[in-house]
């Protein structure tokens, strides 16, 4: 269980964050939403022990952590496969490749990401967050670049994958599953 009490991060006098209480349990899934500047990725960030939040307290009880960032970070020249062997350490390439198939269309398996579409790119990207057990998924905008079709079946995969622990995702309004645990709903005020 991660638990945030009263946590409140600003920048530059802007509370981006405030006031923040929050109970992450195992098996829960959680959405945070907002515009664009909110503090979402922060939220995440702190969470993750990246940011260190201004006041409040944030009890992560030893939980590790399957991260997918914003931003892609996948390594270009290599293929989907190496690219969760070397993030993660996975000693078998074929271990490796078994992963991807699920979201990940057969001719784009042997290809270097650097020549995938973003949408491939994105969920490579996930599957790396999601292929190893850990306590808590942080997952920031999981779905973007995705169609509905391949959204809905990333979030699928997403709950499977999960297997007992928390998910929390930074997703737009009309991404929201309906059955989440709690949504966060962070505003620029
Ligand atoms: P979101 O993910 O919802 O788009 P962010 O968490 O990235 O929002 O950013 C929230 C606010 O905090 C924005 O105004 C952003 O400019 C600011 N911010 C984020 N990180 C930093 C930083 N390292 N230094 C200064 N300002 C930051
Ligand atoms: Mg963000």
């Amino acid at each position: 269980m991660i638990e945030l009490r009263s946590v409140t991060k600003t920048y530059g006098g802007a509370a981006c964050i405030h006031k923040l209480s929050l109970t992450l349990e195992p098996g829960g899934l959680y959405c945070v939403t907002g515009p664009s500047g909110s503090g979402k990725t922060t939220l995440l960030r702190l969470i993750m022990g990246l940011e260190k939040p201004d006041s409040g307290e944030i009890i992560t009880n030893g939980a590790d952590f399957g991260v997918m960032f914003q931003e892609d970070r996948l390594l270009e020249g290599f293929d989907a496969a190496d690219n969760l062997r070397l993030a993660l350490g996975i000693k078998s390439r074929p271990a490796a490749r078994r992963e991807l198939p699920e979201l990940l269309e057969e001719d784009a398996l042997d290809k270097p990401v650097g020549k995938l579409s973003g949408g491939q790119r994105r969920r490579i990207a996930l599957v790396r967050a999601m292929v190893l057990r850990r306590s808590c998924y942080l997952l920031d905008e999981p779905f973007a670049g995705l169609d509905a079709e391949s959204a809905a079946r990333a979030l699928e995969y997403i709950r499977r994958m999960a297997r007992g622990s928390a998910v929390l995702m930074a997703l737009h309004e009309k991404d929201i599953p309906a059955d989440v645990r709690r949504v966060i709903r962070l505003n620029n005020q």
